[in-house]
């Protein structure tokens, strides 16, 4: 079964609203394939979100880039599904491993939190990805399925999950992984989704890549069968990320 590409722009903690209206802009202008060929989704700091909604070219989609793992309320400084969900955001990034690295956040608070927004409505883009350490120590595949299977215990419907393997090694570091190196990757995740959800889930997933995706690097990424799109952060603010959702052809 055809998966239909996906390429998401994580815009992480930056932008003034000045500067994000030029962004929005270029995207705007951008000549890209239909949304039937990819599904562009991205994703501004949450006091932006509302701001770019409204602006952004209807066949694009917004995204928020964290949310609290239950029902709001007495949670000082955390945004919930539920506020998500009020305003139409119908995105939102859980695990990247900003969040996991700096912030503490654990495998099972991932799980909680991908099962939570998921049964509030929203469509999940959950990352996974491995240290350099843990990389150089062969553990990869190890670390990947541990953080999968927090969210697999978790969820039984996968059909809004996207899940974007990140590398932590090649996040902001201009070192992009090998093609080779993603697809082996990606092969495995969807072997173990095979293994140990259905074979349908395994099918129909769509597993990204994200880790220093760029205009020149994206084409030689997507032409791997188990790369389905991507997740970019620093080339998600320049022109260049019309030619990365180009990529989709
Ligand atoms: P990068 O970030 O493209 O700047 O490496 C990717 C991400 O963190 O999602």
């Amino acid at each position: 079964m055809a998966r239909k590409f996906f390429v998401g722009g994580n815009w992480k903690c930056n932008g003034t609203t000045e500067e994000l209206k030029k962004i929005v802009n270029v995207l705007n202008e951008g000549q890209v394939p239909s949304s039937d060929v990819v599904e562009v989704v991205v994703s501004p700091p949450f006091v932006y979100l509302p701001l770019v909604k409204s602006l952004l070219r209807p066949d694009f989609h917004v995204s928020a880039q964290n949310c609290w793992v239950k029902k709001g309320g007495a949670f000082t400084g955390e945004v919930s599904a539920e506020m998500l969900v009020n305003l139409g955001i119908p995105w939102v990034i859980i695990g990247h491993s900003e969040r996991r690295l700096i912030l503490n956040e654990s495998n099972e608070f991932v799980g909680d939190k991908v099962a939570y927004a998921l049964a509030q409505g929203l469509k999940v883009i959950a990352c996974v990805g491995e240290t350099l350490e843990q990389r150089e120590a062969g553990s990869t595949m190890d670390v990947v399925a541990a953080q999968t299977k927090a969210i697999a215990e978790r969820v039984s419907n996968w059909s809004d999950v996207v899940l974007a393997y990140e590398p932590v090694w090649a996040i902001g570091t201009g070192k992009v992984a090998t093609p080779a190196q993603a697809q082996e990757v990606h092969f495995e995740l969807r072997k173990w989704l095979h293994a140990n959800t259905t074979p349908e889930v395994a099918e129909t997933t769509r597993i990204i890549y994200g880790g220093s995706v760029s205009g020149a690097n994206c084409k030689e990424l997507a032409a791997k069968p188990d790369v389905d799109g991507f997740l970019v952060g620093g080339a998600s603010l320049k022109p260049e990320f019309i030619d990365i959702i180009k990529s989709a052809e």
